[in-house]
């Protein structure tokens, strides 16, 4: 139905970016057609990242508390197992109801929806290959490419996705492994490997660089390491994978230092490569139209998400910037704004970047190291868990909270949160940054009691006076 009509705006990619513009465009009155080739909306976050990967993160924290602490609150039981299926159908229940009510979303919103592989033919033309098999071209005024990222292979490496997988094939194991062996120590891989440890995996993580998650604030990165070390997690950093076997049995994997020397073995069942992710923009026609990108494929574009070719915008991975999917998001709805006229706005340096593990580790705006770099005379003020009163009642107290604030003007600069429910925890300081809040405002902000939020307040007093609790 809206191959001949012309669409105000056509997206190509049914993601967060790319379901998240086509939905706003449609409430702001435009004529909107979204392209998505998977069969089903809501891209990798939905379909095989974001939401499968923390269905699987509490599952497996559930079945881990169990085991290890639900004696300390005085809960016994006789037998303890897990039901690999049973947790694998859980999280595809979550998946296929997500991915329905996003379908639902475009229907109220009256959102088309092509079903297809899109192709450029012109700067406002896509032709589709749909999934019935059928070839359709879908005209648009504006198009918007949300075509989003892929997984990064590793030279040598070739995922068969079951015996080498991606996090595709981590989130559907079809049996606990043994050992774990994870190529990539950043979030996706530590949040993966998390899942498999609790259920009982030996994990060891293979990392080229020097740290685990090269952006977190180094000092929040080294608490957070030692708290992945005592549930049994392995570091090999500045290591690299030289070669992969897989004729036998399980995998073996030959291991170099990342500066050279002697090689070495290592063992595993099933190895995880999460070695980061590229822009997806294969078969797209973008070389056809004239579609800049960089020199890592990522589509270039303006401030105002416009591309080198007039009427062809980008958005979400596949543009530069923070691969996550609240930004992808952000792009989605500030870049419709611009086609109709209005103004968008996404502020980069405001993106909070969570971790999904246990604890969670959490954070906005910048690590004491950038507000090094930067020269800036600054104060830190720190407050533990141990010292909050709500994480011991529940006997749940590791991590903290770091506040980075400028000395002069108190100026909060950067929020760092380890502790079990960071990801929520952060949005205050998200929103005292937007509103460029000083470390004091958020002292004299009353704050419940007793919750896990008062170890910010706290922190907050401690960056320009001193905590009550510490
Ligand atoms: P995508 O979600 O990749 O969507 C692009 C869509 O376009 C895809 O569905 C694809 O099929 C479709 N497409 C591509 N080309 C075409 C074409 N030519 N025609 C039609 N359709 C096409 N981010 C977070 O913020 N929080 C998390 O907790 C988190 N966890 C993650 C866990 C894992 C295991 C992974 C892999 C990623 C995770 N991410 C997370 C990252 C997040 O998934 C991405 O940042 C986000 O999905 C990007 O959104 P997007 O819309 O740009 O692209």
């Amino acid at each position: 139905s809206s191959g001949s009509e012309e669409n105000d705006v056509v997206v190509i990619g049914g993601g967060p970016g790319g379901y998240v513009a086509a939905i706003k465009a449609a409430q702001l009155g435009l004529k909107t057609t979204c392209i998505e080739k998977r069969g089903a909306l809501g891209g990798t976050c939905l379909n095989v990242g974001c939401i499968p990967s923390k269905a699987l993160l509490h599952s497996s924290h559930m079945y881990h508390e169990a085991k290890h602490a639900f004696a300390n609150h005085g809960v016994k039981f006789s037998q303890l197992e897990v039901d690999l299926p049973a947790m694998l159908a859980q999280k595809d229940k979550a998946v296929s109801n997500l991915t329905r009510g996003i379908e639902g979303l475009f229907k109220k919103n009256k959102v088309t929806y092509v079903k297809g592989y899109g192709k450029f033919i012109s700067p406002s033309e896509v032709s589709v290959d749909t999934i019935e098999g059928e070839n359709t071209v879908v005209k648009g005024k504006n198009i918007i490419i949300a075509t989003g990222s892929d997984v990064k292979s590793l030279p040598g490496v070739t995922i068969d996705e079951k015996k080498i997988v991606s996090s595709t094939g981590a989130l559907s194991l079809s049996e606990i492994p043994k050992k774990l062996v994870v190529i990539g120590a950043g979030y996706i891989g530590l949040e993966m490997g998390s899942v498999w440890g609790r259920l009982g995996s030996e994990v060891t993580v293979v990392e080229f660089a020097s740290d685990i998650v090269p952006s977190m604030d180094g000092e929040i990165r080294k608490q957070f390491q030692r708290s992945l070390e005592k549930q049994k997690m392995k570091f090999m950093l500045k290591t690299k994978v030289v070669g992969v076997d897989t004729s036998g049995e399980g995998v073996k994997l030959t291991l170099e230092p990342a500066a050279g020397g002697e090689q070495t073995t290592l063992e595993a069942d099933v190895v995880l490569v999460s070695a980061g992710r590229t822009p997806f923009t294969s078969g797209l026609g973008l070389e056809k139209i004239g579609v800049e990108t960089d020199k890592v494929g990522r589509i270039t574009v303006n401030e105002r998400f416009a591309t080198s070719v007039p009427g062809v915008f980008a958005i979400g991975d596949v543009i530069p910037g923070p691969m996550l999917a609240h930004k992808a998001e952000e792009d989605g709805v500030a870049c419709v704004e611009f086609i109709a006229g209005k103004e968008g706005h996404v502020d980069y340096d405001l993106v909070p970047g969570v971790v999904y593990t246990h604890p969670e580790v959490a954070s906005v705006g910048k690590t004491e190291e950038q507000v090094k770099t930067l020269g800036v005379e600054y104060r830190v003020g720190k407050f533990p868990f141990m010292a909050n009163s709500r994480a011991k009642a529940i006997d749940n107290a590791e991590g903290l909270v770091k506040i980075i604030a400028e000395k002069e003007s108190d100026k909060i600069l950067g929020v760092h949160i380890m502790s079990p429910n960071a990801g929520e925890l952060i949005h205050e300081a998200v929103l005292a940054l937007q509103y460029g809040a000083s470390s004091e405002d958020i002292a004299r902000t009353c704050h419940a009691h007793p919750t896990m939020s008062e170890a910010l307040k706290e922190a907050a007093m401690a960056t320009y006076d001193k905590p009550i609790h510490i």
